[in-house]
């Protein structure tokens, strides 16, 4: 094989993207990441993005980013296990285990690798994984880093699950049931309280991923173990302060054990640099501004049901959402590009999602509304969804 540099075979996977209609250019954003964005050049609604209380952009994050830069640099310079773990990693976790009303916190550098090296330090030969079906990419990933056995349960099926427990039970040593809090292509809630009852009738330990949930269910945003008063059941509470918090990294939630293991065995925390003062001192504010007041969770929540009413109004299949994560299925891969890319014509950004990032055939375009979204927005929106669904006749 002489001709390996030129990537025939990558070249050749290319063209079949662009034969299914998939193929596509990474989006430029001039900017902050706001609710009106100027996108590829185009001022645009931007219905795509995680950042759920407009905090990515918040002047009082901003300005405890500047003073952690003032105090403490722009890197932290080491892993955490050398010298890089700074006094105010220390204070962020602290105050992440009050906010969430566990013992202790241990925090990665993204919710990815927090899955990643999280998952793979507490399982391992003879024990097995037990996995919604839908979860998450970086929870796939973690598992096959894991030398545990994996299997999984039908999507959010207690029966599915219970018969997986009682199959296995007896094979193995630890059984791990992994499931999101809040599915992030359909906006459903797991549901926890049978899964933490399935847990404890089959000694099983649970792992929640709660990178939808955190900031947004919940008081004040706690996450979905508090919105089900759960808290002392569920093992590991996975959050991420890349999304509704508004800056970068995430967390594991849980016992004073869970912190004291992954300070020894966690990879990404013992391989990589840990967070950059300015991503901690943010993320203290951002925790203190929940902790002050539930005026964030209130505004998002409402900005949501307004914006899923008027959507199901019109006609639209908004799925089976229970947050404010709004999928408007089109089924199509092609005709749900299509879909998202008239909708930017008309000054809306939000993203088509198809295969193989969801099942064949259920693709969709996929609403996030944030709190920072004014009412006349999210009017201009759904104006848009109208006009785009009759021209496209997914509307009658
Ligand atoms: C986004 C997401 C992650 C990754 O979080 P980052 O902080 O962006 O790396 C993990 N799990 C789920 C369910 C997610 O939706």
């Amino acid at each position: 094989m002489n001709n390996v540099h030129e990537l025939t075979f990558l070249k050749e996977k290319i063209e079949g993207l662009k034969a299914d209609g998939v193929y596509r250019k990474l989006p430029i954003l001039e900017g902050a990441n706001e609710s009106e964005v100027i996108l590829n050049g185009k001022k645009v609604i931007n219905l795509s993005s995680n950042n759920y209380l407009g905090f990515a952009n918040h002047p009082r994050l901003k300005r405890a980013a500047i003073e952690a830069v003032e105090k403490y640099g722009v890197g932290a310079g080491a892993v955490r296990t050398i010298v890089g773990n700074m006094d105010i990693h220390e204070k962020m976790e602290t105050l992440l285990a009050k906010f969430k009303r566990e013992e202790a916190v241990m925090s990665f550098q993204s919710g990815f690798n927090c899955n990643a090296g999280t998952i793979q330090a507490i399982a391992e030969k003879g024990d097995l994984i037990i996995s919604d079906e839908l979860n998450h990419a970086s929870i796939i990933d973690g598992a096959r880093l894991s030398r545990a056995d994996k299997t999984i349960y039908k999507h959010n099926d207690m029966d599915s699950l219970e018969e997986v427990l009682k199959l296995k039970r007896d094979k193995y040593r630890n059984l791990l049931i992994i499931t999101d809090g809040v599915f992030s292509m359909d906006g459903d809630i797991a549901n926890l309280p049978d899964i933490a009852n399935l847990a404890e009738k089959y000694s099983a330990m649970t792992y929640v991923d709660d990178a939808h949930g955190s900031g947004v269910l919940g008081e004040s945003g706690r996450g979905t173990v508090d919105h089900f008063n759960l808290h002392g059941r569920i093992d590991f509470s996975i959050g991420t302060l890349s999304k509704a918090i508004g800056v970068i990294g995430g967390y594991v939630a849980g016992s004073k054990t869970m912190q004291d293991w992954l300070s020894h065995r966690g990879r990404p925390l013992l391989f990589s640099t840990s967070l950059p003062p300015a991503a901690v001192g943010s993320i203290i504010e951002a925790v203190k501004i929940l902790m002050e007041t539930t005026e964030y969770t209130d505004r998002l929540w409402d900005n949501a049901k307004y914006f899923k009413e008027k959507l199901g109004k019109l006609g639209f299949d908004t799925g089976n959402s229970q947050t404010p994560i709004t999928p408007v299925i089109i089924g199509d891969e092609a005709k749900t590009m299509e879909f998202s890319k008239k909708l930017f014509e008309k000054g809306v950004f939000v993203s088509g999602i198809v295969f193989p990032t969801v099942p064949k055939g259920t693709g969709r375009v996929r609403c996030m509304v944030t709190a920072a979204h004014t009412k006349e927005q999210l009017d201009r929106a759904v104006d848009a969804f109208e006009k785009v669904g009759k021209e496209m006749n997914i509307l009658k």
